[in-house]
């Protein structure tokens, strides 16, 4: 909107330790897009289901136990372990099919959470040990995960309950910020399973996270630290991993207060028209060589291949043509992707309209972009009038993306290597050019050699 109306904007944030200010003003300094932003990061779902190695995985995966036993039922979020899931880490000694299925003969198929449990009434102790010993075993018969890992261990609730001091749900609750014992996690987990389960028949809807309902969080540390545990992986406290499970990030007032100063003393500057003295200053975590923690830079110039302020507008962006929906094209690259609120899009070759923002092309919408003659090479003039944006998205066709999804580029990778190729051939011209040069040393190595012989041949 700022940049539409060429008005400045002071950006500004913190994250904990972190904070930054920095005004944007359109053709002058960067945009707010021209920096790529970190994508949220998840996790493939065979770490969660099959192999975590870190504490982060165990909660993820208790999130899911969650919602497996109370929440919404989602396939995705399944917890039992999956035989078909391929192993990331090792790609290439990836074993057939068959060869997967022999290593779990014979044994039980895991069943889905939620129907194990309602076919043993919640029994706490009888879901602890479905969770946490049959599928655990079921997960060591895939043998082929462990030649390089440590196997994990099973462990049933009457042996979890000797592990250390069992406190209480109410005690537990007192040492939030102490590692709970095993004997505690399974204490806190079958009083969970029990208050839970009580008010899911209670409730019309079934129940959904919240990292600040105590009995739902209570549930998801436990359960993670139990897993963890069977993972050989550190435990933590319910404090941390109520942190972790929420993407909580602490709030510190210092940075806040100096983020706060700093915006109004670029706004100051603005207002009285000194905006050839802005700045972007931001809050580091450690000091730097200098001993500062606070410091301020120039602003930073536009970024030559950012798609909102660039001349070229240009955005690349991978698909694959048969896979990818019209419809996949507009909500997940232009809308999500690129902002746009609502983009209208023709073909530079064809100048066919491929979607209009009146809905006029809407019937296309299921229609593979091959469907539409749109494939490697094809040029899409998007314009989103409801904010005077223009991009043009440059189609590079690729075979392994299924479905909608898509990989997006602000530089041609094509272009990149052709560049990189001509520099590569004009060094070697340079080198073919520089060789008779290097002959004389040659030469001289030879002689020396050769002087060195004659040496040896006198001693
Ligand atoms: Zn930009």
């Amino acid at each position: 909107m700022c940049y539409a109306a060429d008005r400045p904007l002071i950006e500004s944030g913190s994250s904990g330790y972190l904070g930054q200010v920095q005004v944007i003003m359109r053709g002058k300094t960067e945009c707010y897009e021209c920096q790529e932003k970190p994508k949220q990061v998840t996790f493939p779902g065979c770490t969660i289901r099959n192999t975590p190695s870190e504490h982060i995985h165990c909660t993820v995966w208790s999130k899911h136990a969650f919602n497996q036993l109370f929440g919404e039922v989602d396939i995705d979020d399944d917890v039992s372990p999956d035989m078909k899931a391929e192993d990331p880490e090792h790609p290439n000694e990836e074993p057939s099919q068959e060869e997967k299925e022999a290593e779990v003969a014979g044994a039980p198929k895991p069943i889905g959470t939620r129907q194990w449990a309602e076919s043993v009434e919640f029994d706490a102790e009888k879901v602890f040990d479905k969770l946490f010993t049959q599928d655990i075993e079921y997960l060591r018969k895939m043998t082929h995960l462990w030649k390089e890992r440590k196997q994990p261990t099973p462990l049933l609730f009457a042996r979890a309950m000797t592990m250390g001091k069992a406190l209480s749900f109410d005690d537990a609750q007192n040492q939030s910020s102490e590692v709970w014992s095993i004997a505690t996690c399974a204490t806190v987990f079958a009083t969970c399973i029990k208050e839970l389960l009580k008010e899911l028949k209670k409730s019309e809807n079934p129940l959904s996270f919240d990292k600040d309902h105590q009995m739902v969080m209570s549930f998801v540390a436990a359960c993670a630290n139990i897993r963890a545990n069977i993972f050989s992986i550190q435990l933590k406290s319910l404090f941390d991993i109520k942190a972790m499970a929420g993407n909580i990030i602490p709030a510190i007032a210092s940075t806040n207060a100096i983020v706060a100063g700093m915006i109004v003393t670029e706004a100051l500057k603005i207002i009285n028209g000194c905006e050839g003295d802005a700045k972007c200053s931001f809050t580091r975590k450690t000091p730097n060589p200098r001993g500062k923690v606070f410091l301020d830079d120039l602003p930073y110039p536009p970024n030559p291949n950012c798609y909102i302020c660039s001349a070229s507008h240009r955005v690349f962006i991978y698909v694959n043509p048969n896979e990818m929906t019209v419809q996949g094209l507009r909500d997940k690259v232009l809308k999500q992707e690129l902002n746009m609120i609502e983009p209208d899009v023709i073909d530079g070759n064809t100048f066919n309209v491929v979607i209009s923002s009146d809905g006029d092309t809407d019937a296309s919408l299921p229609k593979k972009l091959a469907e539409l003659s749109i494939s490697n090479g094809a040029v899409l003039n998007c314009d989103d009038f409801a904010q005077d944006l223009e991009v043009k998205l440059f189609i590079r066709a690729v075979s392994h993306l299924k479905g909608d999804a898509y990989e997006v580029s602000r530089v041609d990778e094509e272009e990149k290597k052709d560049k990189a190729e001509k520099e590569e051939a004009r060094k070697r011209k340079v080198g073919d050019e520089v060789e008779p040069s290097e002959e004389p040393d040659a030469k001289r190595a030879k002689e020396n050699q050769k002087e060195a012989a004659a040496a040896m041949e006198i001693m």
